[in-house]
Formats: structure tokens, C-alpha cells, sequence
């Protein structure tokens, strides 16, 4: 239940990119005072499916000179990355995990500030299941663990859904050696594995870096609906 009954409470459900971006704007931009929630899945802040990767071969697709999380200030990634003296250059691509930490770094920054004007940013660690707005109670969440909560509006900034596998006739993807997702425990024993990747875009790009970070040298294919890379 919310302490002050006169704040105005929003509630962001997921703490990647978006959900970060919107709470450093909201504690700058509610009227006081208020209470910003940001629910994270696991208490992360920054680290969505992008960034969260703790891979250092998974690199930014953008220079980290134009990275700024501030459209009013492109280079403050940058400015971030020498602040922690990482000598990077604008045109460099750059982990993304240092990007999270950079996300990190602007949300607590902006809760510092937010706290000074009456605006509370607060972390809080569940998964979101329901979601309701019976009326003049304003919206009621619902997280996995069965915890309700009240808020008077809700930014929901849930990233991409996980990519269904594509349909093949007999095919699972549940036996050993198919893996439906790059992401999470990618593992592959044996170094002279050959491996086909499906699709040849900046992700299948990850899984290749990734695969030879695993140490695996056999020949890897990527196959692309119209022959092209990316
Ligand atoms: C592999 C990859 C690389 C990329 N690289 C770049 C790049 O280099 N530069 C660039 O500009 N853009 C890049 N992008 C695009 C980038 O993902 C977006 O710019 C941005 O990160 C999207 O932010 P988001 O908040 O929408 O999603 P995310 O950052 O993924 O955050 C969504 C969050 O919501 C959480 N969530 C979902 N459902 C719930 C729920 N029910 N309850 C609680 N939490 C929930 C998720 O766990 C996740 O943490 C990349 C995208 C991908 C997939």
C-alpha cells in the first residue's frame, strides 16, 4: 500500500532500455510528489535482452559516441566510459554490457535528483502476471510470487518476446544439439562441431562470436532467406 496516499504512483514493468529511459524521464518531469516503480525481473537495472549480455564479444551495434541515453546529449555514453577511464573513442563499438552499467549509473544518478525535487525512483525485484484497471482505484498488479500493488498509471516497457523456433515436421527442439535461442547457456562440446545457424543477421553474428569464444573451430554456416549477410 502506498504510504502517501496524495502522491501520484507509476508503476514501469521491466528494467531494460526502456523502462530505465522512461523512469530517468519521469524524475525529472512528474510534478511532486510522486513515486516512480520500476519492476525488474531480477532487481537488474539496464540489463533487458540487449545489454544484459555479459559476453565482452557481444558489441554495441552503434559508436558509443552516439549512445547517449539524453537525446540532448549524444556523447554521454561516451563521456560515462571516460569518467571510469575506458579510453574509447566516439566511433568505437563498445561491449554492451558497459552499456547497462552506463543505464545503471543514469538511473541512480536520476533518482539522486528525483529524491531532491519529491520524486521517488524505487527498484523493485518480480515478474509481472496481471494487470487490471477496475476504475477509480487506478491500476492493480499482480506479480508471479502473487504480490499485489496499486499505482495510478503503468508504463509497460517489456521488450522483445522470446522468438518462437520455426516449425519443422518432427522436430521438437527440445533434443540436444537444437538450440531454439542464442541467448542464456549457448553450449556446444565438441570444438570441431559444425554448426548451422538460422539467419544471418546481428544476432547470428553474436551466437559466431560467441561459438569461437566457446572455442569452437569447425565450419559454421549461417543461412539466409535471400543470400544476403544482415
Ligand atoms: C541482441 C540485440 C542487440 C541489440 N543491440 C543494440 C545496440 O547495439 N544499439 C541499439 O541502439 N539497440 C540495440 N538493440 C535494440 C535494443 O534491444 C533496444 O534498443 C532496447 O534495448 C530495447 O529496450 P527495451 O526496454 O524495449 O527491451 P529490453 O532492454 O529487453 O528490456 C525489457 C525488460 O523487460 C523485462 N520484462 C519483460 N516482461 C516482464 C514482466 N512481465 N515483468 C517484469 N519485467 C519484465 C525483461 O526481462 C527485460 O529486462 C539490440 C537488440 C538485440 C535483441
Amino acid at each position: 500500500m502506498e504510504a502517501n496516499p496524495t502522491r501520484q504512483v507509476v508503476a514501469i514493468v521491466g528494467a531494460g532500455f526502456s523502462g530505465v529511459a522512461a523512469a530517468i524521464h519521469l524524475a525529472r518531469t512528474l510534478p511532486s510528489p510522486a513515486l516512480v516503480r520500476l519492476v525488474s525481473r531480477n532487481g537488474s537495472v539496464g540489463q533487458g535482452l540487449a545489454y544484459g549480455s555479459p559476453s565482452p564479444h557481444h558489441l554495441l551495434n552503434v559508436p558509443a559516441g552516439r549512445m547517449g541515453v539524453d537525446p540532448r546529449e549524444e556523447g554521454g555514453f561516451l563521456a560515462y566510459l571516460h569518467r571510469i577511464g575506458l579510453a574509447f573513442g566516439a566511433g568505437d563499438f563498445v561491449p554492451r554490457s558497459l552499456y547497462a552499467a552506463y543505464l545503471e549509473h543514469e538511473f541512480f544518478a536520476a533518482r539522486a535528483a528525483g529524491f531532491a525535487r519529491g520524486v521517488e525512483l524505487r527498484v523493485e525485484r518480480g515478474t509481472i502476471v496481471d494487470i487490471r484497471a477496475p476504475g477509480t482505484h487506478g491500476v492493480e498488479l499482480t506479480s508471479q510470487e502473487g504480490r499485489q500493488s496499486g499505482a495510478d498509471a503503468v508504463v509497460l516497457a517489456l521488450g522483445n518476446f522470446p522468438s518462437q523456433p520455426p516449425p519443422v515436421a518432427g522436430v521438437t527442439w527440445d533434443e540436444a544439439g537444437l538450440h531454439s535461442s542464442p541467448w542464456g547457456d549457448l553450449r556446444v562440446e565438441d570444438p570441431e562441431a559444425e554448426v548451422l545457424l538460422l539467419g544471418s543477421g546481428l544476432t547470428a553474428f553474436d551466437a559466431l562470436l560467441q561459438l569461437r569464444h566457446l572455442g569452437v573451430r569447425g565450419t559454421t554456416t549461417m543461412l539466409s532467406r535471400r543470400g544476403l549477410i544482415a
